[in-house]
């Protein structure tokens, strides 16, 4: 397939913000595509190379690719600089300088789609002392054959600026209508994607075998399952209506989800975000497998530091030594973690996401042979009454509050159901309630804040349209060295013009590319005519707003944008207040 094919249609993807629209040009797209080619246009279409969890990245830097570029063009490095400074992207300043190359020198070989694909791959991949050599190498390659118009989106490509805001729900129905004879087909998809979190497989499979290849699909080793999440509620009263008379309480930790894949071969651990985190974490990788006799299964633990001589839990804080690139060794020993399991997936070549919570359970303890370091979450059987005492339990042991799981569910990939509740502390202490927003936007601070962000605007995801909506612009509980820490991190991600995906109806000082999570705590939801988180659910006009919103001092790096609070639980606190105040 020619390149020029996707490049054109990448054109008329930009070119849009309507979701029908946005599906259509994809479903045009992939019936074009030969089925050998479909995942690695799911891919590109993604501004990936492989599934997350395979951890591929390109990583070129602006400079490396502008150099490239220039040498391409016959350009001194000034005129793309130029360029790119006047129009803010790389990939159209690309396309400028080679436009005017294209008059006089053009006579080049057309590009496909693989060979694309392969050389990014390779580009990928280059590492050791020549790689950024061999890298602007394999740039050069392919812009010195690229039409203007193919060079805009390699570049994009390449530097991981391809905004083409489709999310994976759109991409979905698109395979659904592509492939598997129509929209109706898509939750067979969409289970696929939640047992294999490999989009591409999935579009691969329907291509060739419609539905029915989807409905094949099985949990296997090292493939991430997509978390199964939790609703909050309030206050107890709201379990027994979901859960029935009898269900689980399980402590709820304060660490980081990580879903362990161990097997005779090597052992995968993988975040919620489902990124490859072994690295980080060798000691647990060590520490499984001789606990569950060897076998080959695939478990969920909330991995907790803890104190090593009395084995009790310590704040999430603590784990964070653990993430960074080096010096992992020294975190290790200084930082220890604890293994609390609290579901199993697979073992042993069976799949057991269609068992109920309860044979779960009974498998997982029947196979971990505990110790101080790896063991089964705390978990006991209650009904309402008796949750205020297991709370109270929780918090000795340090645990945040209780996850309440319906005895009878299966295990719900990728999805945030009813079935397990999240009951934490804040109801206790009439604390306010937490959210997890993304950074969208800044506004300069003034004053001590000069030169750094004084405010920050955040969103919610609204997940049925693959859209952030604004929510609340947040100026307090920042530290001086929160602030300073944010501006590092947020400050590359900068771009004069909102990202497509951010809706809002503010004008930001500066806008992100949206990936940073934070968690801020607020006293109320409100309505607002100007933030748009759920617009016109509750009244015309309005959207949801958070009343004092304060930055609790925790960034979420667990989470992507994608992983953010909803709208939905937006709507769910608005009307549970509403409840509490008539009560
Ligand atoms: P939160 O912001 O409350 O941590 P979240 O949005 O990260 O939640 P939820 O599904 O809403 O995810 O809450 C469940 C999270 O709580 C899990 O992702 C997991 O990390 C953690 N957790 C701690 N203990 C348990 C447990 N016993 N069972 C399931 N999850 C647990």
């Amino acid at each position: 397939m020619k390149f020029a094919v996707l490049a054109g249609a990448f054109g008329r993807m930009e070119s849009t913000s309507k979701r029908t629209e946005l599906t259509a040009f994809l479903v045009d797209l992939l019936r074009e595509t030969p089925p050998e080619s479909v995942a690695t246009i799911t891919y590109l279409i993604q501004g990936k190379l492989r599934p997350d969890f395979e951890g591929v990245e390109l990583g070129v830097a602006e400079k490396l690719a502008a150099r490239a570029i220039a040498k391409s063009a016959g350009v001194p490095a000034s005129a793309v600089a130029d360029r790119f400074k006047s129009g803010g992207d790389l990939g159209d300043a690309a396309a400028g300088v080679l436009d005017s190359r294209a008059q006089t020198t053009f006579a080049a070989e057309e590009i496909t789609v693989d060979r694309v694909y392969e050389t990014l791959l390779r580009i990928a991949r280059a590492s050791g002392a020549r790689s950024q050599e061999m890298k602007a190498r394999y740039i050069s390659s392919l812009l010195n054959d690229a039409t203007p118009d193919e060079a805009r989106y390699i570049v994009k490509l390449l530097l991981g600026t391809m905004r083409l805001g489709v999310a994976e729900n759109t991409m979905l129905d698109a395979l659904a209508i592509s492939f598997a004879g129509g929209k109706e087909a898509r939750p067979e998809l969409e289970r696929a994607y939640n047992v294999s979190s490999d989009l591409g497989r999935v579009a691969s499979a329907a291509a060739a075998g419609g539905a029915e290849a989807a409905r094949g699909f099985e949990i296997r080793m090292y493939s991430p399952v997509r978390p199964m999440l939790a609703e909050r509620v309030r206050d107890p009263s709201g379990a027994e209506p979901r859960l029935g008379a009898e269900f689980a309480a399980e402590f709820k930790l304060d660490g980081e989800r990580v879903q362990i894949h161990a097997g005779g071969e090597r052992v995968a651990i993988f975040s919620r975000r489902l990124e490859d985190v072994a690295s980080y974490y060798p000691d647990i990788i060590e520490m499984v497998p001789p606990r569950i006799g060897g076998r080959e299964a695939i478990l969920e633990a909330e991995a907790v530091a803890v104190n090593e001589e009395t084995g009790a839990f310590l704040p999430f804080q603590e784990l964070m030594h653990r993430r960074r690139k080096h010096g992992v060794a020294g975190a290790v020993t200084k930082y220890p973690v604890s293994v609390n399991l609290f579901d199993v997936l697979y073992v042993d070549g069976r799949s057991l996401l269609c068992e109920p919570y309860s044979a779960r359970r009974e498998i997982l303890e029947g196979m971990v042979d505990a110790d101080q370091r790896v063991r089964c979450v705390q978990a006991a059987r209650t009904g309402g009454a008796g949750l205020d005492d297991l709370m109270e339990d929780a918090f000795n042991a340090g645990a945040e509050g209780l996850m309440l799981k319906k005895l009878d569910s299966t295990y719900q990939a990728g999805s945030r159901g009813s079935n397990w509740l999240k009951l934490k502390r804040e109801y206790r202490d009439d604390l306010a309630d937490s959210l997890d927003l993304v950074v969208v936007g800044a506004f300069f601070g003034r004053g001590r804040r000069t030169g750094m962000y004084g405010t920050l605007l955040l969103a919610t995801n609204d997940a049925p349209t693959g859209t952030l909506t604004s929510v609340c612009k947040v100026g307090t509980g920042f530290t001086d060295a929160d602030l300073d820490s944010l501006y590092q991190m947020l400050s590359p991600d900068a771009r004069a013009r909102r990202d497509r995906r951010v809706v809002s109806g503010m004008e930001a000082d500066v806008w992100f590319d949206p990936s940073l999570v934070i968690e801020v705590a607020a006293s109320e939801v409100t309505l607002s005519p100007t933030h748009k988180a759920g617009m016109d659910a509750v009244r015309k006009g309005y959207g949801f707003a958070l009343r004092f919103p304060k930055f609790t001092g925790r960034i979420r790096d667990d989470k992507s944008p994608e992983q953010a609070s909803t709208n939905e639980e937006l709507e769910a606190l608005y009307a549970g207040q509403n409840k509490a105040a008539r009560a």
